[in-house]
């Protein structure tokens, strides 16, 4: 089975794990290797575990820690065409280039690269699978597509994007040009959009979300679980919240329903 945990999530640093027993692979890392070295045992990783990384896009909360992981965990790196264009993975020795929206295998997880619209060059959120087991993770993204819909159907897990509270971010400290960029159809999910994707997908929603990359200026875990945990009942599935300075620890699609603020 298929388990997701995250070193941390927000704009300051992001760092997804997705495992097996076999295979360990970190999507993206904004921390740098110290911070890592300190975050990694708390969730019983070596950092030499780490078999692969896989980039989503060039952001500095994303990129920024990748190329000195690489190095110290001795991993190879995946990112798009596009994210290698950026030049900010110049200095990995072991980079492999991937398509937009194609599939590959890392140890026994399948990947699939899914096109979401955000500002970089080629940005891709990743799913994942293994046996029968499916996890998502899909953050930084403007607006759900119906291609990110349909891509993201019958996940068990699902680290989905809380980005802002659009009324906390019109009235909130960021000027004019930010606002406009995060609530642009190439910025961030707000927490309507999301909640709005979670109930689209039906019967086909996960069953259990973690909401991730929450901003620590323009929304708050109280603004989101107004909106979610009425439909975390209605529909049965387990909420999680990601926090900037923990992530959240393993999780598995047999955890429990209901509620959980266990970071
Ligand atoms: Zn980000
Ligand atoms: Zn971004």
């Amino acid at each position: 089975m298929l388990r997701l945990a995250s070193v941390g999530s927000g704009s300051k640093g992001n760092a997804t794990l997705v495992a097996t027993d076999e295979t360990t692979i970190l999507i993206d890392c904004g921390f740098p290797v110290r911070e890592m070295l300190v975050r990694l045992p708390q969730l019983g990783v070596d950092i030499s575990d780490i078999d692969a990384i896989l980039v989503t896009h060039e952001h500095s909360d994303h990129i920024g820690g990748v190329a000195a992981v690489a190095k110290a965990a001795g991993a190879q790196v995946f990112a798009t065409h596009g994210t290698v264009a950026s030049g900010k993975l110049d200095a990995v020795r072991s980079l492999v280039r991937i398509d937009s929206d194609s599939s590959f295998t890392i140890g026994d997880i399948e990947v699939n690269a899914i096109t979401v619209p955000h500002d970089a060059r080629e940005p891709v959120q990743y799913r994942f699978h293994f046996g029968a087991s499916c996890v998502g993770v899909l953050t930084d993204l403007g607006w759900v597509s119906p291609h990110v819909l349909e891509a993201y159907k019958g996940c068990d897990l699902l680290l989905l994007e809380f980005n802002h509270d659009l009324e906390m971010l019109r009235r909130g400290p960021y000027p004019a040009v930010l606002k406009r960029r995060v609530s642009g159809d190439f910025g961030h999910l707000n927490n309507e959009q999301a909640t709005t994707m979670l109930t689209a997908l039906g019967d086909l929603a996960p069953r259990v979300v973690i909401a991730g990359h929450i901003s620590e200026q323009n929304n708050s875990v109280d603004r989101v679980a107004e909106l979610l945990t009425p439909l975390a009942e209605q529909q049965k599935v387990k909420i999680i919240y990601a926090t900037q300075t923990q992530g959240f620890g393993w999780t598995t699609s047999e955890s429990s329903g209901g509620v959980s603020r266990v970071a």
